[in-house]
């Protein structure tokens, strides 16, 4: 980064270093002060518009730490915790975790060189530790985690049956529930200041609540109690749902994350999602079609040809041209306790010639680096309105829910196929295949999902495609179709229907003893209050 400077110039720049000591500034553009606990400490930081990135080398090895490249990017590993980061992606993951950069990674001479955000997210997983940027002193200051202590308030309410926990704290905690047979232990990750001890209920479903560190353990006054758990914002809260359900065979081991009430196994909820809205338009065809647009005019005729041919409730997440958070459209389809979910977009590339359909399905690790860049720009999403601002940046981490995604990864990744399958049909669509990545829609989803770029809206043969009225409905056709074979090929595998193979449509069984369905772990946030649901016709 430091190039020799001619000597007539030495003056000038002594000049200029003591205009900046005096400003209180660090002298050297290209560096920027790092301050722990040790002291402080020179570092190299590179620009590229208004963002400052860090050396991740210097910043690493002065906090004990060390960084090694490998094929897909670099390692950095502090007290045996290792994150992994690369140009083409602003997410780092860490161990199942993800790390939200605002911009990735840059490689400045092939170092790699991150924002500062990427220390604070590792710090606070790997040492205890925090980081905060003062950009006008250009300070990186590392010291040990703050955590505040965040008061619980307990209440539990009987009402039609269910009885209602609510826990109601004054910041954000992540937590961790674990079913047990006739308890429910939540388990804080952050210390708690609990409202009691210990205390007796007069509840038909909760006998007792203990607080011991930061667990929550919640007696139940049967084994056959099941609950649903969910959070709730502005303040935030946890929720658990408890009701009556079935009893559990003798000899079977309870499920260790929450259950899902028990319903009638098979496909019967659909959610379907239509991608952006709102401010957040999506990409733009050269012709001017938004992303967001044509997903509605799409979701609109999937859903109806879905109530319509497969007599499935369908829902979609929005129905107008509104922001809808992405965490918020996972967790409308935890809410409808669906039993699957599609988010639907339009792809976008920088290739020009860039055609045909892409089906993902979720995993922390893409597949390839463009699955990796497409989940990065439709992460790209700002939080819905009314979501509490951008002061509290570093809160925007991922809750992943990692029992329950791992459970339905293989149905997802089935879904994803038969999608893909039904998009290759469409003449003229090249297969670009299923992928993974880490999509955000995705996360916290507790049931097979998938998301399908349609065509690439950036491609003007595609996007006049996009509008016509007759892709459209061949679009919806394959879709259809795909959630179609999908339907009858996991209601067949779990015994719903039976296989009759001289017929061409399956017949519904009566009487078959279907197995329940993949326990689920808790859903995320409330739904938004401005879903509609489509139900099915009688
Ligand atoms: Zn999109």
């Amino acid at each position: 980064m430091n190039r020799p400077l001619p000597k007539r110039l030495l003056p000038t720049l002594l000049l200029a270093v003591v205009a900046a000591l005096l400003l209180g500034q660090s002298m050297n553009p290209n560096q920027a002060t790092l301050r722990t606990p040790a002291g402080d400490k020179t570092v190299t930081i590179a620009r590229q518009g208004n963002q400052t990135f860090f050396s991740a080398e210097e910043v690493v090895t002065a906090l004990g730490g060390t960084v090694t490249k490998d094929t897909n990017g670099w390692k950095v590993t502090i007290n045996n915790v290792t994150a992994a980061f690369g140009t083409d992606s602003r997410f780092a993951v860490v161990r199942e975790d993800l790390i939200e950069m605002p911009l990735a990674p840059l490689s400045v001479d092939g170092h790699p060189f991150v924002a500062w955000q990427f220390f604070n997210g590792f710090l606070s997983r790997a040492s205890d530790q925090e980081a905060a940027f003062d950009p006008v002193n250009r300070v990186l200051s590392v010291r040990v985690l703050q955590r505040s202590v965040v008061n619980v308030q307990f209440s539990v309410a009987n009402v039609q049956g269910i009885s209602k926990i609510v826990l109601t704290l004054s910041g954000l905690v992540d937590y961790a529930i674990v079913k047990e047979a006739s308890a429910y232990t939540v388990h804080f990750k952050t210390p708690v200041k609990p409202p009691f001890g210990e205390q007796t209920f007069d509840d038909p479903y909760v006998a007792k609540a203990a607080f011991t560190g930061n667990d929550l353990r919640i007696l139940l006054t049967s084994p056959d109690v099941v609950g649903d758990a969910y959070r709730l914002d502005n303040p935030f809260r946890i929720v658990l749902d408890l009701r009556k359900g079935a009893a559990p065979a003798p000899g079977v081991v309870p499920p260790t994350v929450v259950t899902r009430p028990v319903e009638q196994p098979g496909i019967h909820t659909i959610v379907i999602d239509p991608g952006h809205g709102g401010t957040q338009v999506g990409a733009i065809g050269p012709a001017g079609l938004m992303e967001k647009d044509a997903t509605m005019a799409l979701c609109r005729k999937l859903a109806d040809a879905l109530s319509a041919k497969l007599h499935a409730r369908v829902i979609l997440t929005r129905t107008d041209d509104s922001l809808v958070s992405l965490d918020q459209r996972t967790a409308i389809a935890n809410q409808y306790k669906a039993d699957l979910f599609l988010s639907v977009h339009m792809n976008a590339a920088v290739v020009k010639g860039a055609k045909g359909s892409e089906t993902y399905f979720l995993s922390l690790e893409a597949s390839d680096e463009l699955a990796k860049r497409a989940a990065d720009v439709e992460n790209a999403a700002p939080k819905a309105a009314g979501a509490s601002g951008g002061a509290n940046e570093g809160d925007l981490k991922l809750i992943l829910w990692d029992l329950a995604q791992q459970s339905y990864l293989n149905e997802s990744s089935r879904f994803a196929q038969d999608v893909q399958e039904e998009m290759n049909r469409i003449s003229g669509i090249t297969n670009r295949g299923v992928k993974q990545a880490p999509f955000k829609v995705l996360v916290g989803a507790t049931m097979p999902a998938a998301l399908v770029e349609v065509a690439f809206i950036t491609n003007p043969d595609e996007e006049a495609r996009i509008k016509s009225e007759d892709f459209q409905n061949t679009v919806v056709d394959a879709l259809t179709t795909a959630v179609q074979r999908y339907k009858t090929d996991y209601e067949t595998r779990i015994g719903v229907i039976q296989p009759v193979p001289p017929q061409p449509t399956a017949l519904p069984a009566t009487g078959t003893s279907a197995p329940a369905k993949t326990p689920a772990a808790p859903t995320t946030t409330a739904p938004a209050t401005t879903i509609t649901t489509t139900r099915t016709k009688p």
